[in-house]
């Protein structure tokens, strides 16, 4: 049977776990992340890259799954800025009411719908800065649809991968761009493409914020964690 260690013994080999990952550990990571779940998926529902859009700009500060609940019924009538605009602020507002900030999201909804009519003939641009002009529209955001819609080697960091990166000391940062570029120079390319649903799903479901299942936890050996869960051999 296994013995168990937390808290002060693990501790107290907080100084081994600053130790940087090694290039051979952060493969053997995504390796073993791959094995899991060779084909990661987004949990944001959409039907093309304009709802992809659409979606995250309302997931700002809310779950996937509330805005899910409100864009299973907005998205079917309203899939196109020309929809969209159509459908109006005000009744875009009632379908999405049960979503935090939902006025200023519905009004940065209508705007950037006019604007990628006015300046992209309709379509989501390929294209960080245009992206990032677009009404409601920040850094991650942009990661998430270049990711997601075009299969753009980008990595958004969120809440989840910004705990993750520091925990498990993979991409440490005091801001979610500094661990952002810091996952961008340890990530091999061959993982670049899924390495961010990889690490939303770990943080979601494995290294939770209060109480992170180390127990099941496909990369416990390699995490430096100094608080985290770990089995010892029976002596
Ligand atoms: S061992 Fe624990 S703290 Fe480290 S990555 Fe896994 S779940 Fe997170």
């Amino acid at each position: 049977m296994p013995r168990r260690k937390t808290g002060s013994a693990a501790k107290a080999k907080s100084k081994a776990a600053a130790r940087p990952w090694s290039a051979a550990e952060v493969y053997e990571a995504f390796s073993r992340f791959r094995a899991a779940n060779p084909e990661p998926k987004g949990e944001l529902e959409h039907l093309n890259a304009y709802t992809l859009l659409v979606a995250v700009v309302l997931s700002a500060q809310a779950t996937d799954v509330g805005v899910n609940r409100a864009t299973r019924h907005l998205f079917p009538v309203a899939d196109t800025p020309q929809k969209m605009i159509a459908l109006g602020e005000d009744k875009l507002r009632e379908y999405i009411k049960t979503i935090g900030l939902y006025r200023t999201k519905a009004k940065n909804v209508i705007a950037l719908s006019e604007q990628l009519i006015a300046l992209h003939g309709g379509q989501v641009p390929r294209d960080r800065a245009a992206l990032e002009a677009l009404p409601g529209v920040g850094r991650k955001t942009a990661n998430v649809v270049l990711n997601i819609a075009f299969g753009e080697p980008t990595i958004a960091v969120d809440t989840h991968l910004f705990r993750v990166g520091n925990r498990t000391g993979l991409a440490p940062g005091k801001t979610p761009l500094e661990v952002e570029l810091n996952l961008l120079e340890v990530v091999p390319d061959e993982f670049m493409r899924h390495a961010h649903h990889w690490l939303i799903l770990h943080g979601r479901y494995t290294c939770v914020a209060r109480r992170p299942l180390c127990e099941t936890c496909i990369i416990n050996d390699l995490c430096r964690w100094p608080e985290k869960t770990v089995f010892l051999a029976a002596p």
